[in-house]
């Protein structure tokens, strides 16, 4: 199948999980994971109205961007236009960070650690820019995966709160690698856990609002335990050429 008909049955599928979730009128957006995928491909996704885009290297990412950023926007149904947005949503060192930040990214989803954050707040000081990013957390406990830990990220979030550049909305997490759907909605309603509590502090200058869960095998269980972004690559463009 093309990516039109694909998206279309990703977008049927939210809506019968946002049925089952009990907040049926909760937006949900769909993120293109475009990883590995030549700026081609992305072209062809801006035309079947895609309009986020989500990478996971830096390298890749800023080259993608500069190759595609004359397009601004994207053309919907009903005559309505969207604009395009990049997401980073890799594991991100340091010494990558000023690259990163020469693409307007919509969101950084991966902020897990306060050495990270301290660079992009110097970095953008510099620019006199800020950044929306949402805070990554390993829900999983896999020890190869990016993310605070759950019980260190409410620190983590007013910690990074204080820096003026970095606007939090939310939280990111990449579910358990498992076929035990009740061990992936484990993960993800513990992403939801940890967002009530934090929104509930209501530390100054943090916005919760956004849940970054779900991939091309969880996103149903995500959207049935509250996400609002969903990152969705396979499902749309494929199996992707070679290894991520
Ligand atoms: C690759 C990737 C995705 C998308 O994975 P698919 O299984 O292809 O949908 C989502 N989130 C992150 C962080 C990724 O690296």
């Amino acid at each position: 199948m093309g990516i039109a008909e694909n998206t279309a049955d990703i977008t049927r599928r939210v809506s019968e999980a946002l049925k089952r979730s009990g907040t049926p009128s909760r937006e949900v957006k769909l993120i293109a994971v475009s990883k590995t995928f030549p700026a081609k491909r992305i072209s062809e996704a801006m035309d079947a109205g895609l309009f986020m885009f989500g990478e996971n290297r830096v390298q890749e990412l800023v080259s993608k961007y500069d190759e595609l950023k004359e397009r601004k926007t994207v053309r919907l149904r009903q005559g309505k236009t969207a604009p395009i947005e990049w997401h980073f949503i890799g594991h991100l060192q340091t010494n990558k960070v000023k690259k990163l930040l020469d693409v307007p990214t919509r969101y950084i989803h991966s902020v897990d650690r306060m050495e990270v954050a301290v660079e992009i707040d110097r970095q953008l000081q510099k620019r006199g820019e800020s950044r929306d990013i949402l805070i990554e957390v390993n829900t999983s406990g896999e020890p190869s995966k990016s993310g605070a830990e759950p019980g260190k990220t409410a620190e983590l979030v007013r910690q990074v709160a204080g820096f003026s550049t970095l606007k939090i909305k939310g939280l990111m997490t990449v579910g358990a690698l498992t076929e035990d759907a009740a061990v992936t909605r484990r993960c993800f309603a513990e992403l939801r856990r940890i967002f009530v509590t934090i929104r509930e502090e209501a530390v100054e200058g943090v916005e919760m609002s956004e849940l970054s869960m779900g991939m091309s095998g969880d996103f149903d269980i995500a959207v049935e335990e509250g996400a609002t972004m969903i990152r969705v690559g396979t499902a749309i463009f494929g199996e992707r050429p070679g290894k991520d």
